[in-house]
Order: structure tokens, then sequence, then C-alpha cells
């Protein structure tokens, strides 16, 4: 794997489109270019992965487009050492963004395949995610719990509560909600008791599956 002057030329012109679609927070538009995404691509693709667009991974999901992994990481309003949790790790591109933006990072995969390629790869990178963990976002990580913002990378048909219950007060939930295409949503926990939901545009992903065992 090799990162070369071409890519880095390309991942220039991936931040300026991101930024000609709107995306304005500074910190995000520096980790989406420096992160080389051919690396977390199966290399027949590593000619496209600057293109802004989602690309088949392994166990056929598929790895965020940029605009979208950008759109969500932005909605978080990360700070350093924020309490982050991710629900699909995929291909960990998301999880290297969050890594850069100084979160601590949690992340749940329910393919196996995934967790355990991924868990490697990123650790080979230099990435150090707080947790890795294989199991059922539906759940989220109560023994972390609570979280500074939550961000589920896959459609999910219906808000699942123990997410909304892991956030801090102040805390932001980021979730497309709804059968192809979703809906981005934005849920702030006001206080122990209220939230308040906001609803931004359309956005396709892969679905967040319920585990029945
Ligand atoms: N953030 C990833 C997105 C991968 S696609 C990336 O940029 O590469 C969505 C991921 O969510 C897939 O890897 C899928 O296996 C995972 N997923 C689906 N349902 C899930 C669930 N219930 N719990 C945890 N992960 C889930």
């Amino acid at each position: 794997m090799k990162d070369t002057t071409r890519h880095q030329g390309k991942r220039r012109l991936l931040v300026q489109v991101l930024q000609d679609k709107g995306i304005a927070n500074a910190a995000v538009l520096k980790a989406i270019g420096k992160i080389p995404r051919h690396f977390f691509m199966d290399s027949s693709f590593e000619d496209h992965a600057y293109q802004d667009k989602a690309f088949p991974i392994a166990a056929d999901q598929t790895i965020s487009q940029p605009y979208t992994v950008a759109f969500q990481s932005e909605l978080m309003q990360i700070e350093k050492g924020d309490m982050v949790l991710e629900i699909g790790t995929g291909s960990g591109y998301q999880t290297a963004v969050l890594c850069e933006l100084g979160a601590k990072v949690f992340s749940i995969e329910r393919q196996q395949e995934l967790y355990k390629k991924t868990k490697l790869f990123l650790s080979k990178l230099g990435y150090r995610p707080r947790f890795l963990s294989f199991g059922d976002g539906y759940k989220g990580l109560p023994e972390y719990a609570p979280f500074n913002s939550i961000i589920v990378t896959a459609g999910a048909p219906y808000v699942p509560k123990p997410l909304l219950s892991q956030l801090k007060v102040g805390g932001r939930l980021v979730i497309p909600v709804g059968d192809d295409p979703q809906i981005m949503h934005l849920y702030v926990r006001t206080s122990e008791t209220t939230f308040e939901k906001k609803e931004f545009g359309e956005f396709r992903f892969v679905p967040l599956l319920e585990d029945k065992n």
C-alpha cells in the first residue's frame, strides 16, 4: 500500500468537492485530506477511491460516501477527548476520521469478518480507537456510556432506545432513519428526559440489521 503524490492530489480535489457541497468544518476537511481512503478499499477500486461515492467492501457492505462521512461528522460537533460511539465499523474509514478528530472512539460491528479485518488494519495504520466491539449496535455499549456523540452508519428502521439513553445531556445522536432512502436525523439530549430532533436530507445506507439470536 502506497500513498503517492497522485493519491494526495486526488484527495485535495475531493476535499474541494466536499467544500463546494457545503462542508465547512475545518477539522473534518483536514481529516479527509489526510486519510488515504484507498487503503480502506479493495485494490480494484483504488482508482475510484477519491470519487465522492460509496463502494463495496467485504461481507456485502459498503464504505460510506465521503460527503456522507463529512456530513455526519460535522453534525456530531466533536471536540478533542469526546467519548464517541460508532455503530457499523465497516471498513474503518469513518472510525479513522473520528480518531483524527481527537475523539475517544468506540465502534461496534456485527459482521465478524469485517470486525476482525478492520481491527487489525486500523492498528496497522496507527489508529487507536479505545474499543472495537463485535456485537449488535442496537444495544449500544452501556458499559462505556455515556457518550458525547453517537453515529450510526447504517440505515435504521427506527431509533434504538438504548442509543438515546447512552447520550450525555447535551450529547448528539446522528442517525439515518427509514427505508431506502433514509432521512438523516439529529437528536440532541436536552435534559435527562428530553430530546430535540432535527431532520436533514436524504442519504442511502446499507440496512442496520437486527440480530435475531
Ligand atoms: N462506517 C463504515 C460504514 C460501513 S456500512 C464505513 O465507512 O466503512 C455499515 C456497517 O454497519 C456494515 O459494516 C454493517 O455490517 C454494519 N452493521 C449493520 N447492522 C449492524 C448492527 N446491528 N450492529 C453493528 N453493525 C451493524
